[in-house]
């Protein structure tokens, strides 16, 4: 019998389980880590690549109307004075007179130091690009900076990527890649660190199409997130009012999703208008517009941006598969990964390490691995090994037994129910692709048997 057991996991729970298992560790750890970076283990990297490839597939392989990029990271200083981001990309940053911890300013409730009640300094605005040198002299010409978005590589890429595609309006460029913000306030796990990654798409549409546009990205987008197993009741739309509106765009809604600080951005959908292409076209004097041929007009395309962040999917992901219960008065903690997202889709368990099951279960690894992200592991009880692979969240495990060296089966086990079937090996391979497409368990391969824990 099992028994469901959690709320909410706290993000206490989460940040140990991430680093006991191999999905997150904080970086640099044995120099005592470096504030707000995090780096993904053995099995965060494969949940990491997995949500970045599902969000690529849907975004760009299975649509004609959009392209890809990957551009560089340092760009030229100018991109950063056109888009705004040299003036304005600032956060009011306001010092403790007291103990000289800062603070954002309009995060803070009341106009003392949280930690210890001391006066605060002016409010000042901080720039939170990361600058860094271009070449051996460090001086002011030099200076570059670290994009702190992906999205101005496809601006100012738009007539390279409008002319090689030969895509007619509406298209959309994607883009996946790091982005680095000097924040003032970090924290949250993964949530807001300093290098991060995005995944973003400016969709260029005719000015007057874009209202129409932007409704389509913004249900597009919130139901990606449902489509790989994130649950209604925790994701949820909020428009921007206008006074939180930035100055350029005409509308946005955040994608929020109840991660266990509340409430809190997961991606924003923004109309931006013309401003980035005329703002490029402005400072750059090349021409960045679209002829248009029903009027034979020259246009500057309006830009739909939905912009994401992979590190807050990947902790949406983690809370929302996290699961706890107990079993046979045992608790056993599970991910519910979306099988597309799981880091480990199938486990090979034989029951003892005697060579001649061994044998056998070295065969089996041996086939699977070729299509699935595999792993082998003969170290513990079968039961401790169970509940290991319930924790990274395996959808399935394949156990070769005793029997199998005489009835050539083995049994698969589902993580979710725990049900199992018992299959015959040269079956597995086909069984468990089946499987992991979405069939029912029980739905058994030519010889296939219901196999019952115990029997
Ligand atoms: P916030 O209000 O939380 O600072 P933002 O509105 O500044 O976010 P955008 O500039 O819209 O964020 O960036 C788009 C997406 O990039 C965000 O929705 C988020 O998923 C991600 N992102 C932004 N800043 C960070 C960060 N410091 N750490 C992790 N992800 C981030």
């Amino acid at each position: 019998m099992s028994e469901n057991v959690t709320g909410k996991v706290s993000m206490e729970k989460l940040v140990s389980l991430c680093q006991r298992r191999g999905f997150i560790f904080p970086s640099s750890d044995i120099y005592g880590g470096l504030s707000a970076c995090w780096d993904y283990g053995p099995v965060g990297v494969e949940l990491k690549r997995n949500i970045k490839e599902a969000w690529w597939r849907a975004s760009v392989q299975e649509r004609d109307d959009m392209v890809g990029l990957d551009t560089s990271i340092l760009m030229n200083p100018k991109v950063w004075e056109a888009s705004g981001h040299v003036t304005k990309f600032s956060d009011p940053l306001v010092e403790c007179k007291n103990c000289h911890q800062r603070w954002r300013a309009d995060d803070l409730k009341e106009n003392k130091c949280p930690d210890c009640g001391g006066e605060l300094t002016e409010p000042q605005l901080f720039n939170l690009m990361f600058k860094t040198f271009m070449g051996p002299v460090e001086e002011a010409a030099n200076i570059v900076y670290l994009r702190p978005e992906t999205a101005q590589g496809i601006f100012v890429n738009f007539q390279n990527a409008l002319n090689t595609s030969r895509k007619r309006l509406p298209f959309g460029v994607a883009q996946i890649g790091k982005a680095f913000r000097n924040e003032i306030t970090t924290g949250n796990f993964i949530f807001r660190s300093r290098e991060f990654e995005q995944m973003e798409i400016e969709y260029f549409v005719k000015p007057g199409t874009d209202d129409k546009w932007f409704d389509y990205w913004v249900e597009e987008r919130l139901n990606w997130y449902i489509k790989l197993g994130i649950k209604k009741e925790n994701i949820r739309l909020r428009e921007h009012s206008k006074d939180e509106l930035a100055h350029y765009a005409k509308r946005c809604f955040d994608i929020d999703y109840n991660f266990p600080m509340g409430w809190s951005e997961l991606e924003g959908v923004a109309n931006r208008g013309d401003f980035d292409l005329k703002q490029h076209m402005e400072y750059s004097g090349k021409s960045l517009t679209y002829l248009d041929e029903e009027s034979k007009e020259h246009i500057v395309p309006y830009v739909i941006e939905p912009s994401a962040g992979v590190d807050r999917s990947v902790l949406a992901v983690l809370c929302d598969a996290y699961d706890e219960e107990i079993v046979n008065d045992e608790l056993r903690v599970l991910f519910h990964f979306h099988t597309d997202l799981a880091p480990i889709k199938v486990a090979v368990l034989p029951l003892s390490r005697k060579e001649n099951l061994a044998a056998v279960a070295k065969d089996v690894y041996a086939d699977l691995r070729p299509c699935f992200v595999t792993q082998y592991d003969d170290t513990q009880a079968i039961g401790r090994r169970y509940r290991r692979q319930d924790e990274l969240g395996t959808p399935y495990c394949v156990t070769v037994d005793f029997q199998s060296l005489e009835d050539k089966m083995a049994t698969i086990r589902e993580r979710d129910t725990m049900n199992q079937i018992r299959v015959p090996i040269p079956a597995l391979r086909e069984t468990l692709q089946a499987k992991l497409a979405g069939e029912d368990l029980f739905v058994l391969p030519e010889g296939g048997q219901i196999w019952k824990e115990g029997d």
